[in-house]
């Protein structure tokens, strides 16, 4: 039987999700709930996969079903493509699987031509709507279809707005807008070449591809690759009768939520403008009204809407983002969607499903995006320090958090500022889908146009970054790079600071404080502790570190980075003495110098962690990271070592690598210097011994961690080392402490010999950053140079450093511990690389039995959060 490639709305229903698209599934449910929506029909995500494996074209079979559907729906609207009597007009809608806001186009008022559009002006008698459209019409073709430019026909309109002296567009006439439509056809004609199509379906067939082709546009593959959307999912098409905002007084165009998006307080929140169509709520074209005030311009509209959005919540048991339109006092829904929401929002949202009995615990645990708690573990403005600071104008909040930088005015430089590490802002009238990548890199953005759901607000919320909109007192000047406010004119390179909660801006910096978790964040991550089965641990290396992990919930510490310690104060000069030693005695004078103060800092780890378990790894990275570079310093520790300059750069030189990264580090210094192991070990059980006579409750048992092995012979040396001085330690002090001794696996040998590996190591730690590298072969430090290419060329769609490649390296991991539990049953198994703070690398943990992973100190939450979605 040949496939079904195309929908009827009747059709569909919301669980189609993967086949419809999210737009197209929502449209069938609420036509099932019987709620007023215009009919069409979606073409499916499978039909675009298949545009993409027939080489960019739309085969018969596909075409032939949608001709049928045209047809269909000819039928149901009783309108017909170019009629001359009742003219069908569609949109044609983008709709991914995972929404996708602003990454595709749509088109409005296809279907029209010459003739089509004087039938309109004629049977409606509303001429000045028919040309709108028209206008409109030519204009989103030429830009999404043939990408001719938007701001050719923008010119074009702002030309004829000052020829007849009006400052909007509503202002414009039949007449105005029929010659705006005559320019923008010539517009077309002179960028393309040909003329403007004019038969209704060869239109609508354009305009299909257009929407394939959107799928791969770069930013979308920007958007995907930040949001873990696979490309092969692809986008449906959704082609949808138009109902018409723009036909007086009496139509509209709006957006709504039914509870705060921004707080997640519930009440009805959302913007409308009469007069208008699609996107110009959101475009900032003129200053929308707040939805209350739709209760008095139309009050039957405003109540039947009121329905509509509690039939929704309630049926989705969620809260809704909704897009309306009203054509001549009747209402239409456009379309319905669990609304985006500030992290801040979703935990509020989530309890008060909770309390309101319209979920349980486990389902507000899982409605909880792991990734944008991260957004709540960011600073926000001192209170203090706020009180005494005055603002200096005030827009609206439009994404919450605090943010404080020196100004730039392009999306370009935010970028470029960023990346040489200053901390910007970006200014600017509004922001556009080619911004992303600069508002990714600023503090914060800050917008002289827009409402709420403006691109800016609607961005800045996803990615977690303090945004301010529509701040109407700023006299910007772009171009010059410098804008007015408060009787100041500020510059590129000034600093402001500005408040993403109040929209208050001030002038200047303002201090920031670290956040905590309170309220409803307590509630659910304390709900999220009931569900996981995994523990959550932490990557830290300093008691305040350690700290404010176990604030955020970490249950102990899975890797501590040793030589972290050796960077503080002159303790590096010990530590330089050490290496530049020629004697193992002379280096054993050295390491006697580091010996108590690195106890003194496992001490004050372990009272920090309160008898958590603690990871203490051994010296990891190679030697020449610790040797001084500048003159000065050479000098230094010539004098000290009692040596000339010359010989010191010689030691210096002597340890270059040609490959550091798979060089003389790891287990491998302890090997070559196994005094360096002796060193360590005795501060681990020293600390640990004087630690647990204070608190003999606490039951501490040290965890030392051996870096990078390979083998077991290899490893089983250095444990010996360890074993023999602990064992000492422990008995000179009577003391009855215990101890446990394990590796990191980070080198696929471990892996493939992991059997033989845990008869030496009594825990393993994935160490899956060195992993990674060790198995694709390529360093983490240069890869960023071609893995453009690979997205560009779709070989990667992730970076395997930030998401676990689960096909090749989750294979060796599960491989090694099934290896190793064979030998030794009671292994326990961890992860501490960066992916231990990844939601999707954390739910294969999940999956493969590890017992915990270890992240840094402001993911921990996101981690315990990620393992509870993964049991449930
Ligand atoms: P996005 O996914 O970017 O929100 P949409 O497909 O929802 O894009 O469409 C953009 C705008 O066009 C929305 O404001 C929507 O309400 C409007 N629109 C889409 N289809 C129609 C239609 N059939 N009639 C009237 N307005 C429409
Ligand atoms: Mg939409
Ligand atoms: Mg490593």
């Amino acid at each position: 039987m040949a496939n079904k490639w195309v929908y009827l709305f009747t059709e569909g229903n919301a669980t189609m999700r993967n086949l419809l698209g999210g737009k197209g599934a929502n449209l069938a449910e609420m036509t099932n709930l019987g709620l007023p929506v215009p009919q069409g029909f979606t073409i499916t995500t499978e039909a675009c996969t298949q545009y993409y494996e027939d080489g960019e074209k739309i085969n018969d079979e596909i075409m032939g079903q949608i001709m049928d559907h045209i047809n269909k729906m000819e039928e149901i609207t009783g309108k017909k493509f170019g009629d001359k009597e009742n003219p069908l007009l569609v949109s044609v809608r983008s709709g991914a699987r995972a929404s996708m806001p602003g990454m595709m186009d749509t088109i409005l008022n296809l279907g029209l031509n010459e003739e089509v559009v004087e039938v309109l002006a004629e049977k409606s008698g509303n001429p000045r709507w028919a040309y709108d459209c028209y206008r409109r019409f030519i204009q989103m073709f030429s830009d999404v279809v043939m990408e001719v430019g938007k701001k050719y026909f923008e010119a074009l309109i702002d030309k004829m707005k000052e020829q007849k002296g009006v400052k909007q567009d509503v202002e414009l006439d039949a007449n105005d807008l029929k010659e705006l439509a005559n320019q923008f056809k010539a517009e077309y004609k002179e960028k393309i070449g040909k003329d403007f199509p004019s038969d209704p379906k060869e239109q609508l067939v354009e305009a299909i591809k257009a929407v394939f082709r959107s799928w791969d546009n770069p930013r979308a593959n920007v958007y995907r690759r930040d949001n873990d959307i696979p490309y092969s999912w692809g986008t449906a098409v959704n082609v949808q009768m138009m109902a018409f905002g723009n036909m007086g007084d009496t139509s509209g165009t709006g957006v709504a939520f039914t509870r705060d998006p921004a707080t997640g307080e519930k009440k009805l929140m959302g913007e409308f403008l009469m007069n208008a169509q699609g996107e110009d709520v959101v475009a900032g074209v003129r200053t929308p009204q707040h939805i209350d005030q739709l209760k008095q311009v139309m009050p039957e509209v405003y109540d039947q809407f009121v329905k509509i959005c509690h039939t929704l919540e309630d049926h989705y048991r969620d809260m809704q983002d909704m897009e309306f339109t009203i054509e001549d006092r009747k209402l239409y829904m456009l379309q319905t969607r669990n609304g985006k929401r500030t992290a801040f929002a979703a935990l509020k949202i989530a309890c008060d499903l909770v309390d309101e009995g319209m979920i349980d615990e486990a389902k507000a645990v899982s409605m909880i995006e792991p990734r944008n708690l991260d957004t709540l573990l960011h600073p926000t403005f001192d209170p203090e320090a706020l009180k005494k600071a005055t603002p200096i104008g005030k827009g609206l909040a439009a994404s919450p958090g605090a943010a404080s930088g020196q100004i730039v005015f392009t999306a370009e430089e935010a970028k470029e500022w960023a990346d040489a590490g200053k901390k910007v802002v970006l200014v600017r009238l509004e922001t556009s889908p080619e911004d992303i990548e600069g508002m990714k890199a600023s503090q914060g953005i800050l917008t002289v146009r827009g409402g709420m759901t403006s691109h800016a607000a609607v961005v800045a919320r996803g990615m977690g970054t303090c945004c301010v909109s529509g701040v109407s007192e700023i006299v910007m000047d772009e171009e010059n790079k410098k804008f007015e406010l408060g009787g100041k004119t500020f510059h590129e390179g000034d600093v402001i600071s500005f408040d993403g909660t109040t929209g208050n801006i001030y002038d200047g910096a303002i201090a920031t404080r670290e956040a905590q978790i309170a309220g409803e964040f307590g509630r659910i991550m304390s709900w999220a502790d009931k569900y996981r089965r995994l523990k959550v641990r932490t990557n830290a290396d300093t008691p305040h570190d350690a700290k404010k992990a176990r604030e955020l919930g970490a249950e102990g510490i899975g890797l501590c980075r040793t030589e972290h310690m050796f960077f503080e104060g002159d303790r590096i000069d010990a530590f330089r003495e050490m290496i530049c030693s020629d004697t193992v005695e002379e280096r054993e004078k050295a390491l006697e110098k580091i010996l108590p103060v690195q106890q003194g800092d496992f001490e004050k780890l372990y009272e920090a962690l309160e008898g958590n378990p603690v990871t203490i790894r051994f010296l990891d990275p190679p030697l020449h990271e610790f040797v001084p570079t500048e003159e000065a310093e050479i000098e230094k520790l010539a004098h000290t070592q009692g040596k000339s300059v010359a010989q010191i750069k010689a030691i210096i030189a002597s340890l270059h690598e040609f490959n550091p990264m798979m060089g003389h580090r790891g287990l491998r210094l302890a090997v070559t210097y196994p005094e360096i192991a002796v060193m360590q070990t005795k501060a681990v059980i020293r600390a640990a011994i004087n630690v647990a006579k204070a608190h003999p409750d606490w039951n501490l048992k040290p965890e030392i961690m051996i870096p990078l092995s390979s083998d077991s012979k290899e490893l089983k040396y250095v444990k010996d080392i360890v074993v023999k001085t602990a064992d000492a330690e422990i008995a000179a002090a009577g003391s009855n402490i215990k101890y446990e001794v394990g590796t990191m696996i980070e080198i696929p040998r471990a892996c493939l010999t992991a059997d033989d590996i845990a008869k030496e190591a009594e825990f393993f730690c994935f160490g899956t950053n060195d992993l990674t590298q060790m198995t694709f072969g390529f360093s983490r430090d240069d890869a960023g140079k071609f893995l453009n290419a690979y997205y560009d060329k779709k070989i990667f769609e992730n970076d395997p450093f930030a998401k676990l490649d689960q096909v090749g390296v989750g294979k060796l991991m599960k491989m090694a511990i099934e290896l190793g539990k064979k030998t030794r049953p009671e292994l326990h198994v961890g992860i501490c690389g960066e992916h231990g703070g990844d939601p999707s690398s954390v739910e294969f943990c999940h999956k493969i039995g590890l017992d915990y992973v270890s992240c840094s100190p402001f993911r921990v939450p996101i981690a315990r959060l990620a393992a509870a979605q993964a049991a449930i």
